[in-house]
């Protein structure tokens, strides 16, 4: 019989004595630091994998070491606790759901940002037809904002019909 582990990655950690999923040595799969995740996967080495007997030897240097949850991280790669349960890193089932939620943060902030570009562009179109006008006015700019929007919400709807 094999028995398989999944569940959120807070769950994951509390089941595996990862200090917390903030540790230095957060991963369940590897070594690697948070800085060195923040790396680009290609300028960096590859980190030495975690295993159940990895996790199992880094908790009996906590213990040696006075069991001092401040030291975790110099010592034991942030382990404090003993696994819960003796099922190997291999047979953990990948967080879906987080991965997908950085996935699309990703996406949202990257939305964000096209926004507030598209508003600049806008912005900047809008001054350049001003250039006739004698000072800018800016309630003739909200006026025209107003407008632009109105239009494209009309042509939206317009597309969707
Ligand atoms: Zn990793």
């Amino acid at each position: 019989m094999r028995l398989f582990f999944f569940g959120d990655y807070d769950l994951m950690t509390k089941m595996y004595g990862i200090c917390s999923c903030n540790a230095r040595y957060c991963c369940l799969h590897c070594t690697a630091s948070r800085q060195r995740m923040a790396t680009p996967r290609d300028e960096r080495e590859q980190s030495p994998a975690r295993t159940l007997q990895t996790i199992m030897d880094d908790f009996q240097k906590y213990e040696a070491d006075g069991s001092r949850r401040s030291r975790a991280k110099d010592v034991s790669h942030s382990i404090v606790a003993k696994p819960f349960l003796e099922i190997d890193t291999d047979h953990v089932v990948l967080p879906s759901l987080h991965i997908s939620l950085g996935n699309f943060k990703q996406m949202y902030e990257l939305e964000e940002h096209c926004h507030k570009l598209d508003y600049t562009l806008f912005k900047l179109r809008v001054t350049h037809a001003d250039n006739d006008d004698d000072e800018e006015d800016p309630t003739n700019f909200d006026k025209r904002v107003t407008e632009e929007y109105t239009k494209r919400l009309t042509q939206a709807k317009q597309g969707l019909l």
